[in-house]
């Protein structure tokens, strides 16, 4: 459920008419059938369809199933892609564990506007899909160095895991993420960033710039170019559990 509708049980809530329409009209459900409702503020809850109309539908709230949890995950900082790998990206990034997305142009953005909404939906139907109990936001679009100020800003400045191809022109090669792991106390993984660039990959001068901040750890993720969404995938993959 959106942010600011509390979820209470015994009360009845009414739901949007998309989630009115999926339920009828694409699951086919029906007064009186049971439905799992969430927000990331009161966690997950058993509840009845109570009524069901085209567009319009009410939920009965009866029990709680699980109590809100935090989400742990790294925060996912990207440049914009084409639509559908972006999409890709933030379905799968939700699946993993992405808690909070920071989209940032970077000089070889090819896509300088982002659709939050859209990014913001897709996020929610994987939340959901995944059955996890908050929905990571979408942050507005910012330049890379400003995302990069403004994280240096964040409590302690957390780690930023910066994703750059292992043989790339400035020569300086970036150890596995997998070691960066490894090697990780508590501490450095607490409230961790993941940094992948666009299809054409940082500049040099990018480069320099990221080196140049103490709180950004280079990190490679194999031999391969990998698309910038497989790469957002293998990077937060690689940092689950
Ligand atoms: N030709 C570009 C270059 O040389 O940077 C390739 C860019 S790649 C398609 C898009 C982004 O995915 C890169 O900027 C990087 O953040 C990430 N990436 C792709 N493969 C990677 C790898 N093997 N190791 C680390 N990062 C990788």
């Amino acid at each position: 459920l959106q942010p600011g509708v509390p979820i209470e049980p015994g009360t009845e809530l009414p739901l949007r008419a998309d989630q009115a329409h999926y339920l009828g009209t694409v699951m086919r459900r029906a007064p009186g059938d049971g439905v799992v409702l969430f927000n990331e503020r009161d966690g997950e809850w058993r509840g009845r369809l109570h009524a069901i109309r085209r567009d319009r539908a009410a939920v009965l709230v009866e029990e709680r199933l699980r109590p809100p949890v935090p989400e742990p995950g790294p925060v996912l900082l990207f440049a914009p892609i084409k639509r559908d790998p972006t999409d890709l990206m933030i379905r799968m990034a939700t699946e993993l564990g992405a808690r909070a997305f920071w989209p940032v142009q970077t000089e070889r953005t090819n896509t300088p506007r982002i659709n939050a909404d859209r990014l913001a939906a897709i996020a929610r139907e994987a939340a959901e899909q995944c059955e996890r109990l908050s929905v990571p936001p979408v942050e507005p679009l910012c330049r890379l160095g400003e995302a990069l100020d403004r994280w240096s800003a964040r409590n302690g400045a957390p780690r930023l895991l910066a994703a750059i191809e292992p043989w790339h022109a400035d020569g300086r090669a970036a150890p596995p993420i997998r070691d960066w792991r490894a090697a990780a106390g508590t501490d450095d993984a607490a409230g961790l960033g993941v940094l992948i660039g666009p299809e054409g990959g940082f500049t040099p001068a990018e480069l320099d710039a990221l080196r140049r901040r103490s709180f950004v750890v280079p990190v490679s993720l194999g031999p391969r170019v990998l698309r910038a969404d497989t790469a957002a995938a293998a990077a937060l993959a690689s940092l689950i559990g």
